[in-house]
């Protein structure tokens, strides 16, 4: 261990405009979400609707929601947020909910009510199972793991989307909860939501709809009527959803709302502790300070927008997303995945490593995920690619071309992939997690090339050398 951490705190503050002019230069140095190179972490609608938001969020920078009875001014504003997302989700008079730093903390919230409702209303469960269909976010598993819920995953179809069917059979006496997506996020389809919510009723179960990414897209959609099938609380069945008001909402991160089909659901999500010295702790989400300032952004996105300004923008992200989608698909090497629903969608290839094409989007300044299971690249079309379609697609041309080559990269790149799945079988399991730490220091992560990183990753049989291996490269991004 070294003696002191590789950034000493600082013994003089710094100068103002040196500091907020290094804080420009540091920021330079990141991905170029605002000239549309970017397709995902970022929603951009247009710069009045950033300006407006960021205002609103300063003006309530240092207040903290943490108490509802402090401001009185953010108690209202989380009210009218929960009421606005009610109404958009077909709500009625009992529909309520609360507002979240995010779609993470929204569905741990929704499987931590879930377990505590089983507690009362299924006291015969002793290890509470959650059925989560293959395409569900990890946040859902997260939640699981933090509140020692048993997550059963069942696969979805050829068709990327959950259904009833595949779902039943995993049903046991300790199931509480169905999980479904509108729409997941890998392909961006919509799960069979009327089945699913139906089957849980049979089965006196609740139904979550993860609509985190979809909440505020989707129900702009389907009045610009596309074929957007009821996701809801028009199902019958649906008893909680959780939708972000950070991502299609265009708030300030930090923003998500978790609805319930009644209060008494709600209730299970309350934290108190009536014992403390420091007075009767209340708390109705998972985090204790609360920024009013994301609170307060995303009533005035809602405010601010309005019906008429998301349907707008979801109408222009719509465009976007077509002709993007009609451009790859005219490529024969390219196919978009499955049939999406809204404005996230995959793009697979049987014919040349997709990982090759986004390392050479990479190296043309665009920012792609990487997909896998099966491998794919994916992208969230927000509003401002509309502007970069024809760009982005000529580009793409370009990059399918040189996958389609064989380089260097690609030789080294197999040769590694080889090297870890050979590997993996033969040596211990340690051995095989610092091989593929040095391979994938060679196959320059840092300089734009992942494809061999993801080819590893996707070879390696045993999920607990995965684990271990992305536990050691977290450690490693975060240094200290
Ligand atoms: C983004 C997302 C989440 C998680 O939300 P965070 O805001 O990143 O915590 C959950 N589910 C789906 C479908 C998502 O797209």
């Amino acid at each position: 261990m070294s003696e002191y951490p590789k950034v000493r705190f600082p013994q003089e503050g710094m100068n103002q405009s040196d500091l907020l002019e290094l804080l420009t230069q540091m920021k330079s140095k990141d991905v170029k979400w605002r000239q549309g190179r970017v397709f995902s972490y970022i929603y951009f609608a247009s710069d009045d609707i950033l300006e407006t938001v960021k205002h609103a969020y300063n003006i309530y920078f240092s207040e903290n929601a943490l108490n509802p009875t402090a401001f009185a001014s953010l108690r209202n504003m989380e009210n009218e947020v929960v009421s606005m997302t009610a109404d958009l989700f077909h709500g009625d008079s009992e529909t309520c909910g609360s507002m979240t730093s995010g779609g993470t903390e929204s569905l741990l919230m929704a499987i931590k009510s879930a377990r505590e409702w089983a507690k009362k209303n299924k006291p015969h469960v002793r290890e509470p199972e959650i059925i989560l269909p293959a395409s569900a976010h990890p946040a859902l598993h997260k939640a699981c793991h933090y509140f020692s819920v048993k997550a059963v995953v069942v696969e979805v179809g050829d068709d990327y989307r959950a259904t009833p069917s595949l779902i039943e059979k995993a049903i046991t006496s300790q199931t509480i909860m169905l999980v479904a997506s509108a729409p997941s996020y890998p392909q961006g389809v919509m799960d069979d939501i009327t089945g699913i919510a139906q089957l849980a009723k049979q089965n006196n179960l609740l139904c979550h709809v993860d609509s985190c990414i979809g909440g505020m897209m989707l129900p702009f959609l389907a009045k610009l009527n596309y074929d957007i099938p009821p996701f809801d609380f028009a199902v019958d069945g649906v008893t909680s959803i959780s939708a972000d008001i950070h991502k299609y909402g265009y708030a300030a991160k930090g923003a998500s709302v978790v609805l319930y089909k009644n209060a008494d659901l709600r209730k299970h999500q309350y934290y108190v502790y009536p014992n403390w010295a420091g007075g009767i702790y209340a708390s109705p989400t998972m985090t204790g300070t609360r920024p009013g300032g994301a609170i307060a952004a995303a009533w005035a996105a809602l405010k601010y927008i309005g019906m008429e300004g998301y349907l707008e923008k979801a109408q222009i992200a719509m465009n976007a997303t077509k002709k993007i989608q009609e451009g790859i698909n005219a490529f024969s090497e390219l196919k978009v995945m499955g049939n999406p629903a809204m404005t996230i969608f995959s793009v697979g290839s049987d014919k040349l490593d997709v990982y090759e094409v986004g390392d050479e989007m990479g190296l043309m300044d665009w920012s792609i995920d990487r997909q896998q299971l099966p491998p794919t690249l994916h992208f969230t079309i927000n509003p401002i690619h509309y502007t970069i379609v024809e760009e982005l697609l000529t580009d793409l041309a370009t990059a399918v071309e040189k996958a389609k080559k064989i380089s260097t990269h690609k030789i080294s790149n197999s040769i590694q992939v080889n090297v870890a799945k050979g590997a993996s079988r033969l040596l211990p399991k340690k051995l095989v997690g610092k091989i593929q730490q040095v391979a994938a220091k060679n196959s320059k992560i840092g300089e734009g090339r992942s494809a061999a990183m993801y080819g590893m990753m996707g070879a390696l049989q045993e999920k607990g050398d995965l684990e271990e291996m992305v536990k050691t490269f977290l450690d490693k991004l975060m240094r200290v």
